[in-house]
């Protein structure tokens, strides 16, 4: 059993996944960290993220074990990302990576931008979750408030974190190599008036209507 979940930052999609995946029993792969340790391993090595060489070494090298990994987290590594998630040979080496997770038993989640289109096309089930750019970054600020209040360095501004997630966007859904993109058989989430709990009641049911529970 395959559950893709796609969508652009800040859309809730990782937070589902998670969820879905302990309510299923299912295991769950967070795509996005694959390429946010890729940036982080090119960046450490001295090499520049736009260099397909380096990039992809450091793909085919890549630690699962370092994944937890709290640099990882934050708007920094993401933007990072978005640079070598744009190299094909990149997302060439990860794909083995990402399609064997997939056929883990008894079930798996996989949450990214690609998974419905390129990497598990014959998934079971494949949900696109979004919300408009303005709530994503509400979203992004109010976490980048909390932090600020937890002693971390300044928040920035609004306007700041919401040209950061349409720029991420334009990166995402613009490249040649498997941009973000709504498979045409997924099912669409938007997130934009839901609360986390009502948006994984909708994701739970639309999941079991899938699947025939
Ligand atoms: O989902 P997350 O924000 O962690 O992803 C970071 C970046 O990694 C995305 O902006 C995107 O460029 C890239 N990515 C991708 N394909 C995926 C998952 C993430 O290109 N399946």
């Amino acid at each position: 059993m395959i559950i893709a979940i796609d969508g652009p930052a800040a859309s809730g999609k990782g937070t589902l996944a998670k969820r879905v995946a302990e309510h299923f029993g299912f295991h769950v792969l967070d795509t996005g960290l694959l390429y946010r340790a890729v940036a982080r391993d090119v960046a450490k090595a001295g090499q520049r993220l736009e260099d397909p060489a380096a990039a992809a070494g450091a793909a085919r090298q890549l630690d699962p074990a370092t994944f937890d990994d709290p640099g990882l987290r934050g708007a920094e590594a993401g933007d990072a990302a978005s640079i070598v998630a744009k190299i094909p040979q990149v997302r060439a080496v990860l794909l083995d990576y990402q399609r064997a997770f997939a056929r883990r038993e008894p079930g798996a989640v996989l949450d990214g931008r690609d998974i419905g289109t390129v990497v598990c096309p014959d998934a079971d089930v494949k949900i696109y979750v979004t919300a408009s750019p303005e709530v994503r970054a509400k979203r992004r600020f109010l976490e980048l408030q909390t932090r600020w209040m937890e002693g971390a360095p300044a928040a920035p501004a609004f306007e700041d974190v919401l040209a950061d997630i349409v720029a991420r966007d334009d990166r995402d859904a613009g490249r040649a190599s498997a941009p973000m993109k709504m498979a045409a058989d997924a099912d669409l989430l938007d997130t934009s008036d839901l609360d986390i709990e009502t948006a994984f009641d909708a994701a739970v049911g639309l999941i079991k209507r899938k699947i025939g529970q």
